[in-house]
């Protein structure tokens, strides 16, 4: 009987869904109308009758006639209901609400089929993604600093799961906008294709939520769980270190998922090369898709980050304290948000209309805690240091190719650490002109984007001058 409805199930269920949820079962025995089968656990148990009751109803109606019922038997009895056979009512009327509070799973079924001509096999899984909706493209501002990893956040988001970038690694600091651009796919996938199943979840999340499964003994349902979803996010990877159980089933989840050209998109603080304490088979799969990193956006970019978060909250303020904020503020756009709520809050709160005169005040503090004037000298000795340059040599007029790289790379992050024009820059060279100080900066990007050693240099510098200015 049981074989009979398996081979109608499988014609209408997802062949991921039959493997995931039907393949476990097995039948006991049957008596009369009874079908008794054997589930792998509580969670299963409510799953199946939450999502397949009315399909098992019609299945087992044709096998067993009108008076037909199914009982289960739970193998790993992770809930109260212990020894007790569970008897589902299988005219489909009497399911109960599932609720699953206690594990913290961000399952919320919200769709008990109340139709019952509708097949719910045919559903899919129905979850909450937990997205916050504020965090969109359209909010997230392009510049240089986010280019690559913006638009190959935007083709993942058209295509999830059928594109080169499986899995999408969006890294780098604090407050540089990871958790936006991931939430950012996970919205732009939802708004394009509603029945996707997306979900986001913060890696200590996921690491609560096993450590939970795993007392529970449900590690199987954790991962069934996990399996069933098309576009996963996973923010702040660098949280797995040392969790080696959690990496463990993260591991599995991500085979299956990307074998099924199922999507993942992970963050973290770090280009996994430097994600110490997370496992190399993990991160030789971190390393199959793309890796962008997001940087300090530049003067230009902030002025527009600044007036994008204004006309979205209908605020308006002078443009030359829009300026003045975008200048000052340059450690991070978290930071720069921070700024501007600061001045918005001491506006209102001494009722004084914003002028620049307002802004020097409120972000006096703002400015010293969090960044140090760094001087174009202190770039020339720190790159000379690094790359065991002598300082004089980086002035002088040397075509030797290490020392044109190491001088080019100067230039950059003079131009993107300083507030000094590219005159100034120039003249900071031995004389050289503000086109030279343009030629460099663009061949350094230029380089990043074609040599990896040298990317890896620039990014290097950049964290220490980053430190530096701390
Ligand atoms: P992270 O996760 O990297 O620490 P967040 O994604 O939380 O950073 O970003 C910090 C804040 O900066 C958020 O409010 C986010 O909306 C904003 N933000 C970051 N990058 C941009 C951008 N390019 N355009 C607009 N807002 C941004
Ligand atoms: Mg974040």
């Amino acid at each position: 009987v049981w074989t009979n409805c398996l081979k109608i199930i499988k014609d209408i269920v997802e062949w991921q869904h039959y493997k995931t949820w039907f393949e476990p079962i097995t039948p006991v025995s049957i008596k009369n109308n009874v079908l008794v089968i054997q589930v792998p656990s509580q969670f299963f148990f409510e799953y199946l009758e939450e999502h397949y009751v009315n399909l098992l109803a019609k299945t087992l109606k044709r096998e067993l006639g009108k008076e037909a019922r199914l009982e289960y038997r739970i193998m790993v009895d992770s809930g109260n209901s212990k020894n007790k056979p569970l008897t589902m009512d299988v005219t489909g009327q009497g399911y109960k609400t599932f609720s699953n509070n206690e594990m913290d799973f961000p399952l919320v079924i919200n769709n008990p089929v109340k139709n019952p001509f509708v097949i719910p096999g045919l559903k899919k899984m129905q979850i909450d993604p937990q997205l916050n909706h504020i965090y969109t493209f359209d909010a997230f501002i392009e510049g240089d600093c986010n280019r690559v990893a913006r638009r190959a956040g935007k083709t993942v988001a058209e295509k999830p799961g059928a594109n080169s970038f499986n899995p999408l690694v969006i890294y780098g600091g604090v407050g540089l906008g990871k958790t936006h651009l991931a939430q950012a796919i996970g919205n732009e996938v939802k708004r394009l294709n509603p029945n996707k199943v997306v979900l986001y979840v913060s890696s200590e999340k996921f690491i609560n939520q096993f450590m939970d499964h795993s007392r529970n003994n449900a590690i199987n349902d954790f991962i069934h769980f996990y399996q069933l979803i098309d576009v996963l996010i996973i923010d702040d990877v660098q949280f797995f270190a040392k969790a080696e159980k959690s990496q463990d089933a993260f591991f599995a989840i991500f085979n299956h998922l990307h074998q099924s050209h199922k999507q993942l998109i992970l963050t973290s603080d770090k280009s996994p090369k430097d994600l110490d304490g997370v496992q190399e088979r993990l991160l030789s799969r971190f390393r199959w898709g793309l890796s962008a990193d997001l940087q300090i956006p530049d003067y230009e970019t902030r002025i527009e980050i600044l007036e994008k978060k204004m006309k979205n909250d209908g605020l308006e303020m002078p443009k030359e304290v829009v300026k003045y904020i975008a200048y000052n503020i340059n450690s991070n756009v978290r930071e720069l948000e921070g700024a501007l709520i600061s001045l918005l809050a001491q506006s209102s709160l001494n009722r004084r209309e914003i002028d620049l005169d307002l802004a020097k005040k409120v972000l006096r503090n703002f400015i010293k805690s969090s960044s140090k004037e760094i001087t174009i000298d202190t770039i020339q000795r720190m790159v000379c240091e690094y790359f065991d340059v002598s300082y004089d040599k980086l002035l002088q007029k040397t075509r030797k190719r290490e020392i044109v790289q190491a001088r080019q790379i100067t230039m950059y992050l003079a131009k993107a650490f300083t507030k000094n024009s590219l005159k100034t820059i120039g003249e900071h060279f031995g004389g050289r002109d503000h086109t030279t100080v343009i030629h460099s900066c663009q061949t350094v990007k230029d380089l990043m984007d074609t040599d990896t050693v040298f990317r890896e240099n620039v990014l290097e510098l950049q964290q220490k001058v980053q430190l530096a200015a701390m």
